[in-house]
C-alpha cells in the first residue's frame, strides 16, 4: 500500500484489500466495499470490453454532501447569515448520467449548474429540476444565448448571466427590456491577484474573461441609468482550476470581496459572491505539488467564510449568500480507468551473446572486456566506459566500420553489462547515479490496450499526474520498473510520471509485477472523472471506452447504466467515412480480384466478414474469443 500511496490519494475511497486487490468503498472508508478486479472480471464475463471506465456514483454522492457539509459546519462554526449555493459547472464532465446524478444528489443542498457556452445552457435548462437553484451562465455570449437565458426566467429558472465581457451587458438589457422582464446578472471582474498552479493564466490583468474595475465601475453607471442596478445579483472571479495553495484562494478572496462590498455601496442589489472554482484534489497524496493541495475542503470552506465575514462585518454590509463553482472536486474520484497490459518490451539481458573473440572488432573485445572485469570496486570506470562503449558502437555503425549482426551483438552486450552493474551498483555506496541511469535505459515498457490522449489528455497536455497501480497481485512484490506506452502510433501516448511515496517528487517509472504472456496483467487509473472525457480526442480513431455505473448496496453490486464506447463506424462517421460506401468499395475490388482469380470466393467472404465486424467493433485491442 505504501508503494503507491493509495492510502495518501486514495481518499477513504480506495485502499487495497486482503486479498491483494484494490477496494473501492465509494460511501467512504466505512461503507460497503467492492473489489475492483473482481468487478473488471464480472464486467469481462458480460462481454464489457477493456479499456473500461468504471463509474461510482456513490462517490459523487458523497462529495457532493462533503463539501455542502463543510460550508455548513463553517457557516455555524462562525455565526456566518448567508447560505451556501454551489453549482456544478458541467464543463468538468457533461455525461448525461453523471449530470443527473449531480442534480439528483444536490436536491436536498439545492445545488445548481454552470454552463459556459450556449451548447451546455440547452443541457443544463433540460436538466435542472430543482426549485430555486441557480443556474449560472458563463463564458461568451451572443444574442441567441442570452435570450434564452432570460426566457428561462420565465419558466422559473433561477438563472443569473454573467457579463464576461463589456459588450454582453447592453445586449442583456436589451434583451430584458424586449421581454419586459427584470434580468438578473453578474459581473465578473479580473483580480490583480495571481493564483498558482498548472491553469494560473484564468486570473491576473490579462486574463481572458472578465471586466476591469474600470468596465465595472461604466457598468454600474450604465445600470444605474437603465433602472436596472438591483438587478446586479452577483458578483464572480474564478483564479483557475486545481489552486495548489490555500494561500492563493485567500488572497485573491480578499481581492474579489473588496468589489462585492464596493458594488454594494454603489447600490447594486448584489446578493451572491461566487468564487468560482478552484477547490484542487490530492492527485499525488503529497500536499505539496501542483498535483496536490496544501488545504482540506474544510480549511477552505472555512477561510472563505471567515474573510467574507470579517470584510463585510468591517464595512457593515449583510453577508452574502457564497456560490462555488466546483467541480474537479466533486467528479474527479468517481471514475476509474481499468486497462490490461499486451506486452512487455524487456532490455534486461542475463546471459551475454557469444564471447567475442580476436577476429571482432575492437569495440567487441572492449566490450567483452568490461563484462569479465567489472565489480564494486572499479564500478564507476566500468560505467564511464560503458556509455563511451554505447557512443563508439553508433559511430561505427555510422561510418560502416561495424555490421547489422556487430551492432546487434554490441547492442546485446551493452544490456547484458547493464543489467549486471545495475545489481551489482545497488550494494556498493554512493553508487545512486550509476543506478539510477542504468535502471532508466533498461526499465520495461508495458504495452497497454488504451489511448492517453482519448482517456489521460491531461497527462499529455500540461503533465498532470494521475495515480496508476496495478488493481491485483498487491501482496506481491513488484520487480519491475516501467513506463507505459499507450496504443497510438505517437511517441508521446506514454505514461512517464508516477507517483513516488518514498521522495515526494514523480518518478519517471511504475513499480510493476512481471508480466506473463498468456495471463492477464490490469492496471487501473485513479481520479480521472474530471475533464478527462470530454478533453479527450480521437488521435489514430480510438474511440469512446466501454463506461458502467456501478452502485452499491449493503449486498453487492448493481450496474446501472452501460454506456457502450464508440465503434469504429461511429469513430469514421466523425471524419465523414459511410459505412455502405467503404464495404462497397472494398466488396467491389474482391469481385475484381475473383474475376482476374487472385482471390477464392471463400476468402473474399472471409475478408468481407472481418472488414464488416471491424467496423462494428471496439476501437481499442479486443481479446481473442
Ligand atoms: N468556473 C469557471 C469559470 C471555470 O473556468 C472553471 C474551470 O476552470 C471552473 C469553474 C471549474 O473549476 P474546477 O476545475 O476548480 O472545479
Amino acid at each position: 500500500a505504501e508503494l503507491y500511496g493509495i492510502n495518501n490519494w486514495g481518499n477513504g475511497y480506495f485502499r487495497i484489500n486482503g486479498s491483494g486487490n484494490v477496494s473501492v468503498t465509494p460511501m467512504g472508508a466505512n461503507g460497503p466495499a467492492v473489489d475492483l478486479h473482481e468487478l473488471t472480471q464480472d464486467l469481462l464475463d458480460r462481454g464489457i470490453r477493456v479499456p473500461i471506465m468504471i463509474r461510482f456514483p456513490d462517490i459523487i454522492k458523497s462529495r457532493v454532501e462533503l463539501l455542502n457539509g463543510c460550508f455548513k459546519k463553517a457557516f455555524a462554526d462562525h455565526g456566518y447569515k448567508g447560505n451556501y449555493n454551489g453549482v456544478y459547472p458541467i464543463k468538468v464532465n457533461q455525461q448525461r448520467h453523471l449530470v443527473q446524478e449531480i442534480v439528483k444528489y444536490g436536491k436536498d443542498f439545492q445545488m445548481g449548474l454552470e454552463c459556459g457556452s450556449k451548447p451546455e445552457l440547452l443541457v443544463v435548462l433540460a436538466l435542472m429540476n430543482t426549485e430555486n437553484a441557480l443556474i449560472i451562465c458563463n463564458g461568451f455570449k451572443d444574442a441567441e444565448y442570452i435570450e434564452t437565458a432570460i426566457l428561462s426566467q420565465k419558466l422559473g429558472r433561477n438563472t443569473i448571466i454573467v457579463v464576461d465581457r463589456k459588450e454582453e451587458l447592453k445586449m442583456i438589457v436589451e434583451v430584458a427590456k424586449k421581454f419586459n422582464t427584470r434580468p438578473k446578472i453578474g459581473f465578473r471582474a479580473k483580480l490583480n491577484t495571481q493564483g498558482a498552479g498548472k491553469w494560473v493564466d484564468s486570473s491576473g490583468a490579462r486574463s481572458k474573461f472578465g471586466l476591469t474595475a474600470t468596465e465595472i465601475v461604466d457598468g454600474v453607471e450604465y445600470l444605474k441609468t437603465e433602472g436596472m442596478l438591483d438587478c446586479l445579483e452577483l458578483m464572480h472571479y474564478h483564479i483557475g482550476s486545481q489552486v495548489p495553495a490555500i494561500q492563493s484562494i485567500k488572497s485573491s478572496l480578499k481581492e474579489g470581496a473588496r468589489f462585492y462590498t464596493e458594488l454594494v455601496k454603489m447600490g447594486a442589489g448584489l446578493k451572491y459572491i461566487d468564487v468560482g472554482g478552484g477547490l484542487g484534489i490530492d492527485y499525488d497524496g503529497s500536499g505539496h505539488s501542483d498535483s496536490s493541495v496544501n488545504y482540506s475542503e474544510q480549511e477552505y470552506a472555512n477561510d472563505i467564510v471567515s474573510v467574507l465575514q470579517t470584510l463585510c462585518d468591517e464595512k457593515g454590509i449583510p453577508h452574502p449568500n457564497i456560490v462555488t463553482e466546483s467541480g474537479r472536486f466533486l467528479v474527479a474520484h468517481h471514475s476509474v480507468l481499468v486497462f490490461n497490459v499486451m506486452g512487455v518490451n524487456d532490455l534486461h539481458r542475463q546471459e551475454p551473446p557469444r564471447p567475442a573473440t580476436k577476429s571482432d572488432p575492437s569495440i567487441m573485445n572492449d566490450m567483452q572486456y568490461i563484462f569479465e572485469k567489472v565489480n564494486k570496486d572499479n564500478i564507476n570506470e566500468c560505467f564511464n566506459d560503458l556509455e563511451q562503449s554505447k557512443q563508439e558502437t553508433l559511430q561505427l555503425f555510422t561510418y560502416g566500420v561495424l555490421s547489422l549482426e556487430q551492432r546487434a551483438w554490441c547492442e546485446s552486450m551493452y544490456f547484458t553489462i547493464a543489467t549486471k552493474m545495475v545489481k551489482l551498483a545497488k550494494t556498493v555506496p554512493d553508487t545512486e547515479d550509476i543506478v539510477t541511469a542504468l535502471s532508466k535505459e533498461l526499465c520495461d515498457t508495458y504495452y497497454s490496450n488504451f489511448s492517453l490522449f482519448q482517456s489521460l489528455p491531461d497527462s499529455w497536455a500540461v503533465g498532470q499526474l494521475f495515480p496508476v497501480i496495478p488493481i491485483h497481485r498487491l501482496g506481491e512484490e513488484p520487480v519491475r520498473e516501467a513506463t507505459l506506452a499507450d496504443l497510438t502510433c505517437d511517441s508521446d501516448g506514454v505514461i512517464e510520471k508516477f507517483i513516488d511515496t518514498e521522495s515526494g517528487e514523480p518518478k519517471e517509472t511504475l513499480r510493476v509485477h512481471q508480466f506473463t504472456e498468456g495471463q492477464q496483467y490490469y492496471l487501473g487509473v485513479f481520479l480521472t472523472g474530471a475533464y478527462q472525457e470530454i478533453l479527450g480526442d480521437l488521435h489514430n480513431l480510438f474511440g469512446d471506452t466501454d463506461a458502467v455505473h456501478i452502485s452499491l448496496n449493503g449486498i453487492g453490486y448493481t450496474i446501472d447504466h452501460y454506456v457502450p464506447g464508440d465503434t469504429v463506424t461511429e469513430v469514421l462517421s466523425y471524419v465523414q467515412y459511410g459505412r455502405s460506401e467503404m464495404v462497397d468499395n472494398v466488396r467491389q475490388a474482391t469481385e475484381e480480384s475473383i474475376q482476374k482469380g487472385t482471390i477464392t470466393k471463400q476468402e473474399a467472404k472471409l475478408l468481407i466478414k472481418h472488414y464488416e465486424e471491424g467496423l462494428s467493433g471496439y476501437t481499442y485491442l479486443e481479446e481473442a474469443e
